[in-house]
């Protein structure tokens, strides 16, 4: 999480920083700070709140200063205080930091009896005190020596202490004019600009100044300066993301806009793949290497969080109904932690739309480790887990911004839709690639479903707006509804921070049914499909208890619409698609209830987009 941004060269730093930062909020908003260096001393400014708080403490200051490191937190060891905001101050350096540090408490025993004194709870603080502990020492031992090679030893030896994983830009009153960082498990992104050189924990931050950008390398020591960054194992890589692609035109927030830009996004992650008629393949990126994967896997893990997880259980039912494979769907956190059983055959696909998520990362690298085949489902080419998978279906849905997933959710089900119809073709299952829970026409026609569904989006974010006084929503849905109930009622506790709870239709009577009485409402998702007389008989269960029930089925159903309080009809679909479709609503019902409760849409409290820790 958190947003590290570093700037050095012949620009003033600050307003570099702080647009940075703007930019880069979206990966932890709870406070924020920044240091400049004038080649004296350090200007040091922190926030407790959002990003705009810190810009209206530091008006007039910043003027002269070239040199300098920002950070936007999301609170891991310590409240979201002024104190604990980075960046930190150890004698002579200044530090801010992404990530954990997971044995702070016994190194911070330890500086203790040294005499360190802290000022704040976070692990950040006793990071940057022994990084001052062993530079203090090591120049006390080689008073000669120059202090870069010092701090750079300093590094190491502090690296070789600590657990965890992190990124940290550092600057030190001993070396002016330079950025120290290591990239250890958490995201760093530079760049070489024309007049300087900018580093950021996100390209967003990079691609208004310029598209070139440099990921670096895991456990390396790199040092920035005006001129250059000096890094063993670097590559550059251009990006097509555009700075315009960040801006939310028009739309009252990003995730409103992201929710429209469904239809285009789910277009371009099919774009050059769909096959040219129903017996040829759908095209990916390595066709051959894609072809020996599938032909010879035998079991597929789907491992995410959030919900890439719910898009990971959605495709389950693709994968099992139209590839025939054993499909097993896991959550990162959990996978890693457990003994996967991993055999000749076993194919490991993670899903995540930052590529970045740790625990997503650590699964695969688990799997990576065990020398089965892996893939990956990310909407950062370049990302960690992009890089690290072995074969890559990436997604295009374009910078998103909004802390709660819309569109990547969309082109990660479009992508594991085409996947498992295109391997199910491939093993000869269903040879034609025509059936009718799905072809290549219907996903080819998705794009406009989408637009037809968001047409009708004031419906939707009206109807949310007056479940605001709820006490609890609950979402229920069979077969590939039931992820998909999952992923409405996370969309409504993620936005309106209201209880809120998805349930497999069939498990209603087994505990949840508990909860109804005439003050709750259901969002029972009855699309016309196999499973729709079940679904219909669990709504008039509700409907007995006095639930108040919101339908959302198939245009022209008058059985359901009679049965439910409110209806919403979305258009006639193949069973591959519905879980596409069935989705926008649930968005725009949190969107509106979220938006009449006044909520933060773009940043709901206490989240972060890109989870980079465990
Ligand atoms: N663990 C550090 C803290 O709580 C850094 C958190 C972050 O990545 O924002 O301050």
């Amino acid at each position: 999480m958190c947003g590290i941004v570093g700037y050095v060269g012949q620009k003033t730093a600050l307003p570099i920083l702080l647009d940075g930062l703007k930019r880069l909020e979206y990966r932890g908003y709870d406070s924020a700070g920044f240091a400049l260096f004038s080649g004296s001393n350090f200007l040091i400014k922190r926030n407790a709140g959002p990003v705009e708080g810190l810009a209206d403490i530091s008006e007039d200051l910043g003027k002269t200063e070239h040199l300098g490191i920002a950070h936007t937190r999301w609170a891991t060891h310590g409240a979201p205080t002024e104190i604990n905001a980075h960046p930190h101050r150890a004698g002579e350096i200044v530090l801010v930091h992404n990530g954990i540090i997971e044995n702070y408490s016994q190194i911070k025993e330890r500086l203790m009896k040294h005499g360190a004194q802290f000022s704040s709870q976070t692990d950040t603080e006793v990071f940057a005190q022994l990084i001052e502990h062993h530079r203090k020492l090591l120049t006390n031992k080689t008073p000669k020596e120059n202090p870069e090679s010092i701090i750079l030893a300093a590094l190491k030896t502090s690296m070789s202490e600590v657990e965890g994983h992190y990124a940290i830009l550092l600057m030190s009153q001993t070396v002016p004019g330079k950025i120290f960082g290591i990239q250890n498990g958490a995201p760093l992104v530079v760049s070489k600009l024309k007049d300087g050189c900018l580093i950021a924990s996100d390209i967003q931050a990079i691609i208004p100044y310029h598209n070139e950008v440099c990921f670096l390398p895991q456990g390396e020591i790199f040092i920035i300066d005006s001129g250059d960054i000096h890094c063993k194992n670097m590559h550059f890589e251009k990006i097509d993301w555009s700075a315009d692609k960040v801006e939310k035109d028009g739309f009252e927030s990003f995730m409103l806009k992201e929710v429209f830009q469904q239809p285009l996004v789910v277009a371009d992650s099919l774009s050059g793949r769909l096959p040219i008629d129903s017996k040829a393949p759908f095209i990916w990126d390595h066709q051959k290497s894609h072809e020996v994967l599938w032909k010879n896997a035998k079991r597929l893990y789907l491992i995410a969080c959030g919900t890439s997880f719910h898009a990971a259980m959605t495709a389950k039912y693709f994968f099992e109904r139209w590839a025939k494979i054993d499909c097993q769907v896991d959550i990162a956190s959990e996978f890693r932690y457990r003994d996967p059983i991993f055999e000749p055959g076993t194919v490991v696909g993670v899903i995540s739309q930052s590529g970045e998520t740790a625990d997503t990362l650590a699964a695969l690298r688990l799997a990576n480790a065990a020398g089965v085949s892996t893939f990956s489902i990310c909407n950062v080419k370049n990302s960690t887990i992009s890089r690290e998978s072995g074969f890559q279906y990436p997604t295009k849905a374009g910078p998103e911004i909004g802390v709660a997933s819309t569109k990547a959710f969309t082109s990660q089900l479009t992508i594991l839709c085409a996947l498992a119809l295109d391997i199910g073709r491939l093993r000869g299952i269903n040879q034609s690639g025509e059936n009718s829970d799905l072809s290549f026409h219907a996903l080819a026609r998705l794009p406009h479903d989408l637009d037809r569904i968001l047409k009708q989006s004031e419906i939707f974010i009206n109807m949310g707006a007056t479940l605001k006084d709820q006490r609890i929503i609950l979402f229920v849905g069979r077969g590939t509804m039931y992820p998909i109930a999952l992923e409405g009622a996370l969309k409504f506790k993620e936005l309106t921070y209201l209880p809120s709870e998805g349930f497999a239709a069939g498990e209603l009577k087994h505990g949840p049914i508990a909860y109804i009485d005439k003050d709750v409402s259901i969002v029972v998702l009855a699309p016309k499909d196999e499973w729709y007389a079940k679904t219909i008989s669990n709504l008039e269960e509700i409907r007995a208890r006095g639930g108040h029930i919101i339908a959302i089925g198939t245009e022209g159903d008058t059985e359901t619409s009679k049965v439910a309080n409110e209806f919403i009809g979305l258009p006639e679909a193949a069973w591959g698609t519905q879980p596409i479709l069935s989705v926008i609503p649930l968005q725009l019902l949190a969107y509106g209830c979220a938006k009449a409760l006044g909520r933060n849409i773009d940043k709901p409290r206490n989240l972060a987009k890109s989870v980079t820790v465990e």
